[in-house]
């Protein structure tokens, strides 16, 4: 189904179609200071998507202008995600590429007398800046001379100051309307190692003074930005127009935002060094690699994307959507497979020996054929798919009551045995010969199915469960810190589950529907011994697109 156009599709269109331009370049432009997150996703669909459509490509640049908080791990799990959700860039570039380039724009603002080297504090600066309705007020240093400026500055990146003697800033108005075109800071000193430089500088620009640049650089035609940048365009521009340079444009869209769940990299980052969770890539956290390691594919997380599409306004995407992407996504490729929980042994009294049985590994794609799964005397179910006294209508099991186990036998509960305490440790169970699955001649009805594992050939696995990170819809709504609102039972562990031998085989690319119990993949602690899953999601909670919740 085609959807209308997005806002910027709309503009691009237009601008090829008058031949502002024949090709269209792309960014984008992660700070590598964390793991991207599903609001990433959302701008990497953007940024490439378009670039699908329209003739022309998209670079991944880092804008690695703070090395205080940057790291090459983060750059490798940046490229990593981006590769994993489907999409090549066409160049890695990196803002540092462009130190030297930027430090001669700086010069030939100088040079213009459009910037000048400036003594004060980032706190006096910050104090002398005015309000939106009073204007701020000039620098004593402002009027220095352009020869003086070009000395400061390079003795600056010469590193004869210490960090926060001296700036840079652009010389525009005090009185500006726009805050941001108040002398804006170009320049910061800090001495500190770069991950790619090193220690060559001790003078970095401003995320101002190195995005438009860069974009200008790379040629960027369309630099897709959020919406809190929309301030900043009138200097992207201004910066663009005195130096003279290819006129890269900003377009802003909305930040994507999803309830129950925090999209910042400093927050989640919080959690990681507080051990909140197990690491970046915990299946509880909305980054790319915990949203894989949880079973997502890169097929749900585009087809999310897509559907919350572009928007101008902020707003809230509920998380319901992205699970329903996802379980619509598996519900066609996962490999059924039947695995109890909390195993009850059932005895089947008149049945000897084992045999292997059929069953399909996936109804909805016959060529996944099936697999053999062991029947035997002793089989588990599971504990809650028994009741001794049950309601009307309880198709399960009960005293007295049939069922149909999954893809094999009709068996009927004759006795249930317990403990001292009362407690049904085992029941008793006769099966009925001629009602095996796919040539029943019985005749008899039964509107319960079971899933069941055979006792001697069970595997013995642990399950993680997850739910929500954080019991609220909105943990950013800053009337507390945001960590109050963790959900203290987001992870609950099920050491002695029992599945199907098949899963022995399980790998790490495969996706499994575990019958009657939801989605799940095998994790990356699993060894040989031990097999660990993951649950992805539920098999359905009610929510569709269209209802909303
Ligand atoms: P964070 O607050 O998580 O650090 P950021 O915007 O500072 O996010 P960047 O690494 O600078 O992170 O972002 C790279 C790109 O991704 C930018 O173009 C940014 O606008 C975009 N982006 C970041 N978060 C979101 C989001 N929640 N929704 C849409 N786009 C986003
Ligand atoms: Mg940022």
């Amino acid at each position: 189904m085609e959807r209308s156009l997005n806002f910027l599709e709309e503009i691009i269109e237009s601008d090829l179609k008058n031949g502002k331009y024949t090709s269209i370049v792309t960014r984008f432009p992660p700070e590598p200071n964390g793991y991207l997150h599903i609001g990433h996703a959302s701008s990497i669909c953007l940024n490439f998507g378009l670039t699908q459509r329209y003739p022309g490509y998209t670079n991944l640049r880092f804008d690695d202008t703070n090395p205080v908080t940057e790291d090459t791990e983060y750059v490798e799990s940046i490229k990593e995600d981006v590769r994993w959700l489907g999409f090549e860039w066409k160049h890695e570039r990196y803002a540092s590429d462009y130190f030297d380039q930027l430090y001669d724009y700086a010069h030939a603002l100088i040079d213009k007398d459009l910037a000048y080297v400036d003594d004060l504090t980032a706190d006096e600066i910050a104090a002398q800046k005015g309000t939106p309705t009073e204007p701020g007020v000039n620098s004593p240093y402002r009027s220095r001379s352009i020869a003086e400026n070009k000395d400061l500055f390079v003795r600056m990146k010469n590193g004869e100051f210490p960090d926060g003697a001296k700036t840079l800033r652009a010389k525009i108005d005090m009185s500006h309307s726009n805050m941001l075109m108040r002398d804006p800071i170009l320049y910061r000193i800090k001495h500190a190692a770069h991950h790619r430089t090193g220690s060559r500088w001790c003078i970095y620009p401003m995320y101002d003074f190195a995005h438009g640049q860069s974009d200008s650089i790379e040629q960027i035609t369309h630099s897709i930005c959020t919406l809190e940048f929309v301030p900043h365009r009138e200097l992207y521009d201004w910066l663009i127009q005195q130096l003279a340079i290819y006129p890269s444009h900003q377009y802003e869209f909305a930040r994507r935002n999803i309830n129950y769940t925090v999209t910042s990299k400093r927050k989640l980052l919080q959690l990681v060094t507080e051990k909140k969770v197990s690491g970046w890539d915990d299946p509880r956290m909305p980054t790319i690699s915990g949203l894989r390691r949880r079973g997502y594919t890169p097929e749900s997380i585009r087809e999310f994307c897509e559907r919350i599409g572009v928007a101008k306004r902020e707003n809230m995407v509920d998380v319901g959507l992205l699970e329903f992407c996802v379980r619509e996504h598996l519900n066609k490729i996962s490999l059924r497979r039947m695995v109890v929980f909390d195993p009850l042994k059932v005895v089947i009294t008149n049945y000897e020996g084992e045999e292997f049985l059929s069953s399909e590994n996936n109804p909805e794609d016959p060529t996944t054929g099936t697999r053999p799964i062991p029947f035997s005397k002793e089989i588990y179910i599971e504990r809650d798919d028994f009741m001794e006294n049950p309601p009307k209508k309880y198709f399960r099991l009960a005293p007295g009551q049939l069922v149909r186990l999954k893809s094999a036998y009709i068996i009927k509960c004759d006795e249930v045995i317990k403990d001292p305490d009362g407690n049904v440790t085992e029941l008793h169970c006769t099966y009925i010969p001629n009602s095996k699955s796919g040539s029943d001649t019985s005749g008899i009805n039964v509107k319960g199915t079971l899933h069941w594992v055979s006792a001697a050939q069970a595997v013995q696995v642990e399950v993680r469960l997850y739910d929500r990170l954080f019991s609220v819809e909105d943990p950013t709504d800053e009337s507390q810190d945001f960590m109050h609102y963790l959900n203290p039972s987001s992870l609950t562990v099920l050491p002695t589950v029992m599945a199907e031998p098949s899963l022995l085989e399980a790998s790490p690319a495969e996706r499994f529907q575990f019958i009657r119990k939801g989605y799940f993949v095998l994790d990356k602690e699993s060894t040989a011994q031990r097999l660990v899953f993951n649950k992805t999601v539920g098999l359905k909670d009610g929510w569709t697109p269209e209802k909303g919740k």
